[in-house]
C-alpha cells in the first residue's frame, strides 16, 4: 500500500518549469532517498507534497487522501488553508537549518504543536516528548535552549518534533548539509534508526553512503524529471 502517491506534478516558477511531470509512489514503512544535482527540483518536490508549494498540475495524496484539493465528480477544489494545516499535521517535515522555536526550551518544542494543532493533552504530550527525546538520545536536554545545543543536536530535536505529531510520512529536505562534518554521523544514525523502526521518509540529501544502506529506493532526480528510480544497488552501482 503507497503511502505517498505523487501522479503527473507540474511546477513553474514563471518562465522555469522546475518540476516537468514527476510520479512518485512510497509504499508504507518504506525510505526514499532523493539525489540529483542543485537546481533539479528536488527541494520543490517535497515542498509540493506538503502543500507548502502549488501545483500546476498533478495531485498527492497521502494515505489516499488528496493534499490541498477535494474531489467532486472530475474536478478538483482548493481546500481552504485551516484544512490544509490540518493535512500538513500528518507530513512531518525537516528542514535543512532545523527551524527550531528559538524561545521554547527543547521539551516546549516538541510539546507545543500536539497540544496545539492536534488537540492532545498535555501531560500526554509531555510523556510523548520526553520518549521522542530518549529515542533520539538527547533526554538529558529537555530544558535546554535550543542556541544552547550543537547543530547535530538541534537536528535530533528538529525530527523529535516532527514525529511528535506521528505524521504518516516524514520528509527530510537536506538534512545534514547545514551541519559541521563530524556532526553528520550523529543525524544519519537516529535516520537509519527510524528506517529500520519501519518510519515512512523521503530524504533529500547528497549523502550517497546513506542512500546505499537506508533506501529501498533511489530517486535520481536531474531537470526536474525524475531520471532513474529502483533499488540502490541498481540506480548507484552503474557502469
Ligand atoms: P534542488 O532542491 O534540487 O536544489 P529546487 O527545487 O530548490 O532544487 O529548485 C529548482 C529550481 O527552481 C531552481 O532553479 C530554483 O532556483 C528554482 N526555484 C525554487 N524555488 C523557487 C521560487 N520560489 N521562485 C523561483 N524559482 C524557484
Ligand atoms: P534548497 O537548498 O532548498 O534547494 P534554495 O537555495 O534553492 O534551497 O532555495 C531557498 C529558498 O529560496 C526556497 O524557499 C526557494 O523557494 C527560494 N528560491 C530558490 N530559488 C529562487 C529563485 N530563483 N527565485 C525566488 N526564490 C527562489
Amino acid at each position: 500500500m503507497s503511502t505517498v502517491l505523487v501522479r503527473g506534478l507540474h511546477k513553474s516558477y514563471g518562465p522555469t518549469e522546475v518540476l516537468r511531470g514527476v510520479d512518485l509512489e512510497v509504499r508504507s514503512g518504506e525510505v526514499t532517498v532523493v539525489l540529483g544535482p542543485s537546481g533539479s527540483g528536488k527541494s520543490t518536490l517535497l515542498r509540493t507534497i506538503n502543500h507548502l508549494e502549488k501545483v500546476d498540475a498533478g495531485y498527492v495524496a497521502v494515505d489516499g487522501e488528496l493534499i490541498g484539493y477535494r474531489r467532486s465528480g472530475d474536478r478538483l477544489h482548493e481546500l481552504k488553508e485551516r484544512e490544509v494545516r490540518r493535512q500538513r499535521t500528518r507530513i512531518g517535515f525537516v528542514f535543512q537549518n532545523f527551524n527550531l522555536f528559538p524561545h521554547l526550551t527543547v521539551l516546549e518544542n516538541l510539546v507545543e504543536a500536539p497540544v496545539s494543532a492536534l488537540g492532545v493533552p498535555r501531560a500526554e504530550a509531555v510523556e510523548r516528548a520526553r520518549r521522542l527525546l530518549d529515542r533520539v538520545g538527547l533526554a538529558d536536554r529537555a530544558d535546554a535552549y535550543p542556541r544552547r545545543l550543537s547543530g547535530g543536536q538541534q537536528q535530533r530535536i528538529a525530527i523529535a518534533r516532527a514525529l511528535a505529531l506521528e505524521p504518516k510520512v516524514l520528509l527530510f529536505d537536506e538534512p545534514t548539509s547545514a551541519l559541521d562534518p563530524e556532526l553528520v554521523g550523529e543525524v544519519l544514525d537516529v535516520i537509519k534508526d527510524l528506517a529500520r523502526g519501519g518510519t515512512t521518509m523521503i530524504v533529500v540529501t547528497h549523502e550517497i553512503g546513506f542512500a546505499r544502506e537506508v533506501a529501498d529506493t533511489v530517486v535520481f532526480m536531474d531537470g526536474g524529471v525524475i531520471v532513474e528510480q529502483g533499488p540502490p544497488a541498481q540506480v548507484l552501482d552503474q557502469p
